[in-house]
């Protein structure tokens, strides 16, 4: 079973949202405050998607991402935002969600979005075990991991597959919605921006100065390209 965690305080939108995961295959476990939620996961190491309500009765939801995050990079994370609340987005992209959708949302666009995320987290792509080495940094496809001059780096999912992605196009320039499409799906129906956010993200813990970036470079008014 599809295991799926879902901190929401308010009663009526969380039990919604259950409801709406159980027709479309999920099991949710549930959870009202930042705290129980922690709790919850330690019961439940099998949850792959948590989605995070921001507002909570205790800690908010980016210290909860940011707590889950500090041990668990695997686990896809979605942050459940109110209209009025912009710049938490990238905020929370920052905290290391790899998605958001800002309430009110429709259950059919939730469920695409987890969908996606299960795919990217399940490892639906085929693992080939095979390394690509583009020193300084070499990339493991089976355990999906990144070295920097033999020194792990600590990526999310999301981030993971956006350093594949250019490893495997090294200086081709790719646009922003090329890489939206190949990382988060053409199904996807979010904004550009969060290419932007997880590029700025990757690059603090890539780049030797991430504000004079060598390795992921910005193609004016197009998009990325991996290398000089
Ligand atoms: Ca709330």
């Amino acid at each position: 079973m599809k295991k799926v965690l879902v901190l929401e305080d308010e009663e009526n939108i969380r039990s919604f949202v259950v409801i709406n995961l159980k027709r479309a295959g999920y099991e949710a476990v549930e959870a009202s405050t930042g705290e129980e939620a922690l709790e919850k996961l330690k019961q439940n190491p099998d949850v792959k998607v948590a989605l995070l309500d921001i507002m909570l009765p205790d800690i908010d939801g980016f210290e909860v991402c940011r707590r889950i995050r500090a041990t668990d990079n695997t686990i896809g994370i979605i942050m459940l935002t109110a209209r009025t609340q912009e710049m938490d987005k990238v905020t929370g992209l920052m905290t290391g969600a790899d998605d958001y959708m800002t309430k009110p949302f429709s259950t059919a666009e939730l469920t695409a979005r987890i969908d996606a995320l299960f795919r990217r987290v399940g490892g639906a792509e085929a693992k080939d075990n095979s390394e690509v080495s583009q020193p300084p940094f070499l990339l493991n496809t089976r355990n999906r991991t990144l070295e920097k001059n033999g020194v792990r780096i600590k990526l999310t999912q999301v981030e993971y597959s956006i350093i594949k992605l250019f490893m495997d196009n090294p200086s081709k320039a790719l646009s922003r919605e090329e890489i939206l499409d190949a990382v988060w799906g053409k199904e996807y129906l979010g904004e550009l921006k969060i290419v932007d956010v997880n590029i700025r993200r990757l690059r603090i813990k890539i780049e030797d100065d991430a504000q004079n970036p060598t390795y992921i470079t910005t193609v004016w008014g197009y998009g990325y390209k991996w290398g000089l």
